[in-house]
């Protein structure tokens, strides 16, 4: 499906699928059965599921990318590989995009930035904060697979620190908790803009309910506050917004009455 914001369209584009147990990696301690009046959002066994992936944006004669699945990773959890055909069914080759944005490192963003060390949008300029960067591949701590995914980018990498606009019409600002890095993006097009919020939530729930907390986060309470903030402010300016992880990557608006918040799909 095609979400027109303004002059740039927006695709998502499937990668695979990811499957948690709910109750184990979203919780609500404010609320120990939360997830009993959401059995709409779960499989029976009780797993939440993660549609994995990134978005096309096509901007004027950019071609752009925020996140790049999870890749070729295949276990009981995490199934990806279908990024470069979905990428193929809306006419566009890995050598078509100019641009990848990624809203962090997380090893589920970061799946096609590389394939077995060779750079797989050969002619795009891959843009992070520099925070996730310093994180996940130049500090003693980082992890060896998120450095060797990530280490051969470094020619083709712009960090950004501060939030400004990176492209014409997508501006970036600084959110950290999920990661010390972590950035959410505005496009924004004639009167028309939609946010595009990465892991800041991971499901629905999140932004529609106070209190929820992701095993995923880094930084628990920053990414709690964040959340919530983010949560006020959509709530309040009815923008568009999108999500990582959202179901067939569906654009939605938070609408509000008696005092509850819903989720209304674009
Ligand atoms: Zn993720």
């Amino acid at each position: 499906m095609i979400t027109r914001v303004g002059d740039i369209s927006v695709v998502g584009i499937f990668d695979g699928i990811g499957k948690e147990v709910a109750r184990e990696v979203l919780k609500n301690p404010e609320k120990p059965d939360a997830w009993e009046c959401h059995g709409e959002l779960l499989d029976p066994q009780g797993n939440l599921e993660f549609t994995l992936g990134g978005y096309l944006l096509l901007a004027g004669d950019r071609k752009v990318l925020i996140d790049t699945g999870v890749g070729t990773i295949r276990n009981d959890k995490y199934e990806g590989g279908l990024f470069l055909e979905s990428l193929r069914q809306q006419g566009v080759e890995a050598s078509d995009i100019t641009d990848v944005l990624f809203t962090h490192l997380h090893f589920d963003h970061v799946g096609w930035a590389t394939q077995k060390g060779q750079i797989v949008f050969e002619n795009a300029t891959y843009r992070v904060h520099s925070a996730d960067w310093q994180y996940f591949v130049e500090s003693p701590e980082a992890i060896p697979g998120a450095v060797r995914k990530l280490e051969p980018l470094i020619e083709h990498l712009e960090t950004f620190d501060e939030d400004r606009e990176l492209l014409p019409g997508i501006s970036s600002r600084h959110l950290p908790g999920h990661t010390p890095g972590s950035a959410i993006f505005t496009i924004s097009s004639r009167s028309e803009r939609a946010v595009f919020l990465g892991d800041v939530v991971h499901s629905i729930v999140e932004l529609t309910e106070e209190g929820w907390e992701a095993v995923f986060d880094l930084d628990p309470p920053k990414a709690k506050a964040v959340r919530s903030n983010i949560s006020d402010e959509l709530a309040n300016s009815g923008e568009l917004a999108a999500a990582a992880h959202f179901p067939q990557f569906q654009l939605g608006r938070i609408v509000s009455s008696d005092g509850l918040r819903r989720w209304l799909s674009n």
